[in-house]
């Protein structure tokens, strides 16, 4: 028996961070949404007690460092499985990128494995299991839109925000999230995103106040150490984008549009000088 599950990237709408707590995780307050980029993950039950992951994408490791495959191993101790499993992971969601690629993949683990072993685990307790494999993981088991606080596992469900499209390039860096948040200084911070009004503009579904209100207290941390990221925001806002942000840690930066005859022109725009760029609907 197979299964097939949809991994889409998610993005913040608003990153704050509060402060950093005394078990070295960042106290969090985001509003996050889904994006119609997404990963395709085929699972196939195995006889044998084994889990074996495959993929097209030849940058990513496909041992027990893959999400996908802690994600699998831990529903399998977690619910005591005897059968082995075969997941095959179409990457669609650039690497390391701020989009949350390998957690909506162990997220969609979750959730497929859960119809394939017909397990009956309710979702609450798959954003659980989710928790110990990462900050975003509960969040991309339910997807939709949501707030999420504490290190990014509390979340409260929110609307969808008004349908657009939303442009994203991915300049050619790796970005790690642990040395952002590293370097990222809590206490200097001049001004926050206000949570208020991002999740009011949503509410209203009023689209330029949700321009507006875009905000990620990370984004000068990875703009000063990548100026490419920085440039690749300038181009972003001079091309026409209705709103434009870093997404995550980086080094993705989104772009809001609302009208699809400037989608093309964006799009074109970055593809003179970014190679990785997607033009995709909001996922509502
Ligand atoms: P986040 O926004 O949650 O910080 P990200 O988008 O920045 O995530 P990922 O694409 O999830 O980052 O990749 C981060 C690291 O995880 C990479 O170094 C990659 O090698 C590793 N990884 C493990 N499993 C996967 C997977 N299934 N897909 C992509 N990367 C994976």
């Amino acid at each position: 028996m197979k299964v097939y599950e949809k991994a889409p990237a998610k993005i913040n709408l608003m990153l704050d961070v509060l402060h950093k707590r005394q078990d070295g995780y960042h106290e969090v307050e985001m509003v996050m949404t889904m994006v119609d980029l997404a990963d395709r993950l085929e699972m196939e039950e195995l006889p044998r007690d084994t889990i074996i992951i495959s993929s097209q994408a030849g940058y990513i490791p496909l041992d027990e460092k893959n999400l996908a495959f802690q994600a699998a191993k831990l529903i399998k101790d977690r619910y005591d499985v005897k059968q082995g499993v075969y997941i095959h992971l179409d990457k669609k969601i650039p690497v390391a990128a701020g989009l949350a690629g390998g957690s909506s993949d162990a997220a969609a683990t979750l959730r497929g494995l859960n119809r394939l072993w017909k397990l009956n685990i309710p979702e609450t307790e798959l954003q659980e299991l989710g928790a110990e494999l990462g900050s975003d993981v509960p969040f991309c088991v339910t997807g939709g839109t949501a707030i999420a606080r504490g290190r990014g596992e509390k979340l409260e469900a929110i609307a969808n925000p008004p349908q657009c499209w939303v442009v994203l390039a991915k300049p050619p860096i790796n970005v790690s999230t642990a040395d952002v948040y590293g370097r990222f200084r809590a206490d200097k911070l001049q001004s926050h995103p206000s949570m208020t009004q991002m999740v009011q503009a949503i509410e209203q579904q009023n689209f330029h106040e949700v321009c507006g209100q875009l905000g990620n207290v990370l984004e000068d941390v990875t703009l000063s150490l990548y100026p490419e990221v920085y440039q690749l925001k300038d181009a972003m806002i001079k091309l026409g984008a209705d709103g434009v942000l870093m997404s995550g840690s980086g080094p993705t930066v989104f772009g809001l549009v609302s009208k699809e005859s400037k989608v093309s022109r964006i799009y074109n725009g970055l593809r003179g000088f970014c190679k990785e760029v997607y033009a995709v609907r909001m996922l509502t």
